[in-house]
């Protein structure tokens, strides 16, 4: 055979098919080509029956052919075969072929299996009441009447208009013309029953709902004082009522199969709504009150749920409601702010994981801050939420879905686009067989929840996601999804890294490295310098201090002197990647620092080397995991530690000239410093120059109280190298960059190391240059001593060689006298030589 026509229908050929097709049945293992018999070709060759370029127009179509059963029986005479050909096939109108005599051709199509692909041909539902915009605020608790209340009833109006304009809703009145298949199918709202309501919440609280319409007005103003964020209505139980319905019927209408996904546009909110209270815009808490209809109406079919929750605040009420539970997998996207976020409660936190037999059933990814965009929430889906909930495997899914961080609520302060709900809905389609259910939560700015909401419907009905523009994670992003993926590693196989195993006292036990490391450190700087550590007196004894200080012994001596303040040293490492273990053989130190140190040490300087820990290691340590001290506070700890060495040693000491180098955090301590000690800057201070490496840190100008002259004096003592992407580099900043930050040096680079790296050699310079004078100094009295030595050695010489009559072969005329050996070329001190 030599390709596809060669399978060309009508070629002479018969395909065997194993269907039954009227009363015909075909062997499959026989087939005529070219009147030879043959047995059944590959699977891989059938499969190319038809190709656009060879395919005759006519001969896709099925074609029937009546004959006697006996013939397919019998392989055809050669002869016959030759008679027939593909052009009669595919001229023939009526598509019935009548076979030669005694040959036939047939083409049996099969009959489908399916009529539909019962998910894809299943419409999307939605539920719009427009009852449910009767709850509004009264005008009578108003400041002013253009001050209109977030929680406004023309959010869902809002969204349904969207979806009618886009022609996605059955609406005769307003899109009389459009095809009802395309559409949306209407899923009737009802009055949820207390029975129902009770589920979640507590009786008295539903009565007290339900009582808000017998109240007047000022009634339910005075109420509503008292009550955490929310307004009051007499229609208030009509709409919560009928909010919870839609939503439960929205529920229903999937897991029953009715419509293969739905929308329900309702309000009142719900998921900040407790057991027995309302709270933050919500009632009745909707969607934990449609699953538990569910999982009692469907006990079989919706076992398992999962509630995403995607708006800006954190659930409390869902996660309050389903902490111990095991069978509802609660996760929430909020923005937490360490608690300072509405609701304001800690428990939004990445630690909150579930109790009793709901432990890892609650997943809080709470954002730092504001301002979180496509890329965090991306990054938030496919490295927690999806694999998290695709090892759940729940049978059904319900969205909390909240539109307030999208692009454009100032309430929420994040910028979530219309495509990356759709790309989160489109991935959460992926679980429970699609079966998922979008119900309404917040989302304040109109046209924000219009635009995101009808991306979510589109993409519900089947519609792709649009594609989202380039996007990456803030870093603020990654450490918080990563802070959620180690805590929940504990709960869940899919979730790396592991956190470590701990004992049953909750310790892992074992020495903290940056301890191990610095006592190393001291050891080399002891070996090599004969660096020992300072006695730094100090509230708090831990390890992290204990080699804090080193110096070289001569640091009280009359000489330069660097008091180097740096971070601990940078550790890389590729993990394995089976076991993502760090091991030590593919750990590397990289201590740049400490190059620094070579230097001053090789060129005469005492050197006082402090390490500025970026954790300071408690004594109640417990030996887990510890976040890094903020740099204001490392910032502080720098302040506290120079100043004590600036009074105990520094100070005191007979340096000519000190340098101070600060490095990262470190260097707002040392601002601070000068800040703080009139004596760093008056005419006797032998401070010559404060040398800082920014990246990260704010610019800072030495503050003084009622002292004009500091600005100036540190401008001349000052040499502060910024990272290339430094705010302070930002072309849009109005105010020039002044003098009082002192003598600023745009470095090519951003990372800190780098920095080093790079401006060694200027720093070097700088260092030489002012202490000069101290060099030329130091020469001539070693000048002095030397030929004084000299002198003295060379008339034993002479005395010596006179007496010995013998030549001295290291006495050269080539080669100068000793003393005149410079200072700077030799790594060794002349007083030593
Ligand atoms: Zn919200």
């Amino acid at each position: 055979m030599d390709g596809d026509a060669d399978f060309l229908m009508g070629e002479g050929t018969i395909l065997g098919s194993t269907e039954v097709n009227g009363h015909q049945t075909v062997d499959p293992s026989v087939f005529v080509l070219d009147g030879a018999v043959h047995s059944t070709p590959p699977r891989k060759e059938q499969l190319p029956i038809l190709s656009y370029h060879e395919t005759p127009p006519s001969s896709p179509r099925p074609v029937s052919y009546s004959m006697p059963p006996a013939s397919l029986e019998h392989s055809a005479p050669a002869e016959a075969s030759s008679s027939s050909s593909s052009s009669d096939l595919s001229s023939d109108p009526m598509d019935v072929i009548t076979p030669p005599q005694l040959y036939v051709q047939v083409v049996i199509p099969p009959p489908p299996k399916f009529s539909h692909l019962p998910y894809s041909s299943t419409k999307s539902g939605l539920v719009y009441d427009v009852r449910m915009r009767f709850h509004t605020e009264p005008v009578s608790s108003m400041d002013n009447e253009d001050d209109i209340h977030p929680e406004d009833p023309r959010r869902i109006f809002e969204i349904y208009e969207e979806l009618c304009l886009a022609g996605l809703v059955q609406d005769a009145e307003r899109m009389p013309n459009l095809d009802p298949d395309f559409q949306l199918f209407r899923i009737d709202a009802r009055h949820a029953n207390s029975s129902e309501i009770c589920l979640i919440h507590s009786r008295e609280h539903y009565e007290w709902v339900r009582s808000l319409q017998e109240k007047t007005e000022e009634e339910l103003n005075y109420m509503s004082i008292k009550l955490d964020s929310v307004y009051l209505h007499h229609n208030t139980f009509e709409c919560a009522t009928l909010s919870v319905g839609g939503a439960i019927e929205a529920c229903r209408a999937v897991v029953m199969g009715h419509v293969k996904n739905a929308i329900a546009v309702i309000r009142p909110p719900g998921h900040h709504a407790e057991h027995d209270e309302p709270a933050g815009f919500c009632f009745f808490n909707n969607v934990p009150i449609a699953a538990r209809v569910c999982q009692d109406n469907f006990p079989e079919k919706c076992r398992k749920i999962l509630i995403l929750d995607w708006d800006v605040h954190h659930g409390n009420g869902v996660q309050h409601a389903f902490y111990d539970d095991p069978n509802i997998l609660y996760i929430s996207l909020h923005v937490h702010k360490n608690g300072q976020f509405y609701p304001g409660k800690p428990d939004g936190d990445h630690l909150h994981c579930g109790e009793g037999l709901g432990i890892g059933k609650n997943v809080n990814i709470p954002w730092a801050d504001h301002g979180m965009g496509d890329g965090d929430y991306m990054f938030a889906f496919q490295q927690v939420v999806m694999p998290i909930a695709a090892e759940f495997d729940p049978d059904f899914v319900i969205v909390s879905a909240g539109f307030d961080a999208a692009e454009g609520d100032k309430l929420g302060g994040c910028h979530v686009t219309p495509p990356c709900y759709a790309h989160m809905t489109h991935m959460l389609m992926s679980l429970a067989k699609g079966k998922i259910a979008v119900c309404l939560e917040g989302g304040y700015n109109l046209r924000s929840i219009a635009k995101s909401a009808l991306a979510v419907t589109r993409t519900l009905m089947g519609e792709p996601p649009d594609r989202l523009d380039p996007i990456e994670p803030s870093p603020l992003g990654v450490s918080t999804v990563q802070l959620v993926m180690r805590q929940q590693s504990k709960f869940w196989k899919c979730m790396y890294p592991k956190e470590m195993g701990k004992g049953s006292n909750g310790r892992v036990g074992g020495e903290r490295l940056h301890d191990i490391i610095r006592a190393w450190q001291s050891k080399v700087m002891f070996d090599e310098f004969t660096m020992t550590s300072l006695f730094i007196l100090r509230e708090k004894i831990s390890k992290s201090f204990e080699n804090q200080v080193l110096a070289t012994p001569n640091y009280f001596d009359a000489r330069p002197l660097l008091v180097i303040f740096h971070d601990p040293p940078d550790v890389t490492h590729v993990p394995d990647p089976q076991t993502n273990k760090i091991e030590l053989h593919n750990t590397w130190l990289t201590d740049v620092a400490k190059t620094y140190v070579d230097w001053a040490v090789k060129h005469d300087f005492a050197v006082i080397d402090v390490n500025i820990p970026k954790h300071i290691t408690d004594p109640e340590d417990d030996g887990g995991y510890v976040e890094g001290d903020d740099s204001e506070a490392r910032a502080s700890a720098t302040s506290e530690l120079a100043t004590y060495l600036w009074e105990n040693y520094i100070e005191i000491s007979d340096s000519t000239d000190v340098f101070l180098i600060g490095i990262g955090a470190a260097y707002s301590g040392l601002i601070d410093l000068l800040g703080r000690h009139e004596s760093c800057t008056d005419d006797s201070s032998p401070i010559r120059c404060v040398i800082s490496f920014v990246a990260e840190n704010a610019l800072q100008s030495v503050k003084r109280p009622a002292d004009d002259y500091i600005g100036n004096w540190y401008h001349q003592h000052s040499l502060v190298f910024v990272a290339n992407n430094h705010a302070a580099w930002d072309p849009s900043r109005t105010r020039k960059l002044r003098k009082k930050y002192g003598r600023l040096v745009r470095s090519p680079h951003t990372n800190l190391n780098e920095m080093l790296v790079e401006h060694k050699d200027e720093v070097t310079r700088l260092l030489m240059e002012e202490t000069q004078d101290w060099r030329k100094l130091q020469a001539q009295q070693n000048n002095a001593k030397t030929s004084a030595s000299n002198s003295v050695a060379l008339r034993l010489e002479e005395r010596d060689m006179r007496e010995a009559s013998v030549p001295n072969p290291l006495r050269s005329p080539g080669m100068p006298p000793v003393g005149m050996f410079t200072v700077s070329s030799s790594p060794r001190s002349p007083v030593k030589r």
